[in-house]
C-alpha cells in the first residue's frame, strides 16, 4: 500500500488577476519507509509539492491521498489535525521555539496533538533525544546549540509522534556541506529505525545523491527517469 498517491496533481496560485501555475499535473507514488528526494532549481516548484503533501496547501486539481486519506477534501481544521496525528516536518531554518528548551521543543507535539501521560511522554523525548545524538542536551536553549545540532533537535521533533511520513524543504540549505551530509545521514538512519518515510527536496547535488529515489522537477512538471518505463511514477 503505497503512503502518498498523487495523479494529474496541479497547483495554481491566483494573486489578484494574475495566476501562476506551480505544479503542472504531476503523478507519483512514495512507499512506506522510503528516502525520497525532489530536485529542481528554484522555483520548480519543490515547496509548492512539499505543502500539498504535507496538507499545508490544498491542491487546485487532481488527486492527492496521504496513508489512505483524500487530502483534498479535508477542511482546514480537519488538514490541520490530519497533519499533527502522520505528520512530522523538517524546515530550512530550523524554527525551533527560542523560549523553550532543546527537550521542550520536542515535547511540544506531543502536547499539542496527543494526549501522553507525562511518564510517557518525558521517555519519548527522551529516547528520540538519545536517537539523534542529542542525549546530553536537553536542557540547552536553541541559542546555546549549533546549526547541525539544531536540525538534530528538529528530526527528533518530526519523529516524536510517530509519524509515517516526514517532509522536509531544503532541510539542508542553511548548514555547511559535512553538516548537510550528517543531517540526510542521520535522517536516513532515523528512517531505517523507525522505517519513516523522508520526503527532502534540495537543489544541491551533494545532497540530492544520498536519496535512494530521485524525482527531479523542472517548471512543475516531473521529468522521466531513465529507468522507467511508464513515466515518473515511483
Ligand atoms: P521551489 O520550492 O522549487 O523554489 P516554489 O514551489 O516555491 O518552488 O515555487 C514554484 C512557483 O510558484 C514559482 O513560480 C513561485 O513564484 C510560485 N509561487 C510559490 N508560492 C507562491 C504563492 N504563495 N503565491 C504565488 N506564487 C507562488
Ligand atoms: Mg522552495
Amino acid at each position: 500500500m503505497s503512503l502518498v498517491v498523487a495523479e494529474h496533481l496541479e497547483k495554481t496560485y491566483h494573486i489578484g488577476d494574475i495566476s501562476v501555475t506551480a505544479i503542472r499535473g504531476v503523478d507519483f507514488t512514495i512507499q512506506p519507509g522510503s528516502f525520497v528526494s525532489f530536485v529542481g532549481p528554484s522555483g520548480s516548484g519543490k515547496s509548492t509539492l512539499l505543502n500539498m503533501i504535507g496538507c499545508l496547501d490544498p491542491p487546485s486539481r487532481g488527486s492527492l491521498q496521504v496513508a489512505d486519506q483524500d487530502i483534498v477534501s479535508l477542511n482546514r481544521q480537519q488538514a490541520a489535525q490530519f497533519r499533527g496525528a502522520n505528520i512530522g516536518f523538517v524546515f530550512q531554518d530550523f524554527n525551533l521555539i527560542p523560549v523553550l528548551t532543546v527537550f521542550e521543543n520536542v515535547e511540544y507535539p506531543l502536547l499539542m496533538v496527543q494526549n501522553w501521560p507525562a511518564p510517557a511522554r518525558k521517555k519519548r523525548v527522551s529516547e528520540l533525544l538519545e536517537a539523534v545524538g542529542m542525549g546530553d542536551q536537553g536542557n540547552k536553549y536553541p541559542r546555546q546549540i549549533s546549526g547541525g545540532q539544531k536540525q538534530r533537535v528538529a528530526v527528533a521533533r518530526a519523529l516524536v509522534t510517530n509519524a509515517k511520513l516526514v517532509l522536509a524543504d531544503e532541510p539542508t540549505a542553511n548548514l555547511d556541506g559535512e553538516t548537510a551530509n550528517r543531517i540526510i545521514q542521520l535522517m536516513k538512519k532515523m528512517r531505517d529505525e523507525f522505517n519513516t518515510a523522508f520526503v527532502f527536496s534540495t537543489h544541491d547535488p551533494k545532497v540530492m545523491r544520498n536519496a535512494e529515489i530521485v524525482f527531479t522537477l523542472e517548471d512543475g512538471k516531473l521529468l522521466k527517469r531513465p529507468n522507467d518505463e511508464g513515466g515518473p511514477h515511483a
